[in-house]
C-alpha cells in the first residue's frame, strides 16, 4: 500500500466522533494520522494502519497540481479584463 504524507484515507470503522477520514500526517514505520472530525491524533504500525484503512481518497499531490493550475488560468483572465 502506498501512502503517503498529506493523504487524506477513509478507514473501515468510524472514530468515535463519528469520522471516518483522516489525514496522514506521519509516513514512517509507524503512521501517524489526524481525524478530520476531532482532530485527534493516532499512530498506528502500518500493518495495523492497512488492515484498518479502507480506502485513499485523496492524493494530496495530484489534487494540489490540478487546484494550482486552475488557479492560475483564473489570475490569466482576471488580468487580460483589466
Ligand atoms: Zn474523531
Amino acid at each position: 500500500m502506498d501512502i503517503r504524507l498529506g493523504d487524506t484515507v477513509r478507514m473501515r470503522k468510524a472514530h468515535p466522533c463519528g469520522s471516518f477520514d483522516w489525514t496522514v500526517t506521519r509516513v514512517g514505520a509507524d503512521i501517524k494520522i489526524r481525524c478530520l472530525g476531532c482532530g485527534r491524533v493516532v499512530m498506528l504500525e502500518r500493518p495495523a494502519f492497512e488492515k484498518r484503512l479502507k480506502k485513499v481518497i485523496k492524493r494530496e499531490t495530484e489534487d494540489a497540481d490540478e487546484s494550482r493550475e486552475q488557479e492560475e488560468d483564473h489570475d490569466c483572465e482576471a488580468q487580460e479584463n483589466a
